[in-house]
């Protein structure tokens, strides 16, 4: 593992998820988990954040159980956008789909502050909070999580963080 090199100075327990954070966003946007298209999808939808510029299209296989089988993404944007897709599509995989719109509901309502997303998510996405630090990069984290809900809502307009 490479070193990253920061000028934060950090101690305690948050500096625990910060690592965390770090190791698992340069891992996942290395080398994004499910990328690209999905020539079977029941539902696609796309993201756009205009601020930083990530452009993400996410795909969707739903069986007759509403459970999804299957999810990938495709796009290009920064190391946080990216990572945040690949997550998505590691955590959605083999949910059905309320549970994956309900962990979205929590990455989102976390990162922005909402009140009553209190239940924490679980480490892994939890990790994803460090970018609270970050203002500027919350909508590239939420992106990915907007389109899903997009993608559910069988909606093929794009959204947008803006
Ligand atoms: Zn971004």
């Amino acid at each position: 593992m490479t070193n990253v090199h920061t000028a934060e100075a950090s101690a305690g327990a948050s500096s625990e998820l910060k690592d965390l954070y770090r190791e698992l966003i340069l891992d996942h946007a290395r080398q994004p988990r499910h990328f690209g298209s999905l020539t079977d999808a029941t539902h696609v939808a796309e993201g756009v954040n205009p601020l930083c510029g990530d452009r993400l299209k996410l795909y969707l296989k739903l069986n007759s159980d509403a459970h999804i089988e299957d999810a990938s993404f495709e796009g290009i944007g920064c190391a946080i956008s990216l990572a945040s897709a690949s997550l998505l599509t590691e955590t959605v995989i083999g949910k059905p789909l309320d549970d994956a719109l309900a962990s979205g509901r929590t990455v989102i309502g976390r990162l922005t502050g909402d009140a009553a997303a209190r239940s924490a998510p679980s480490e892994k996405l939890a990790a994803l909070e460090g970018v609270k630090e970050f203002p500027m990069r919350v909508k590239c984290a939420t992106l990915a999580w907007r389109a899903l809900q997009s993608a559910a809502d069988g909606s093929m307009k794009p959204v947008t963080t803006e």
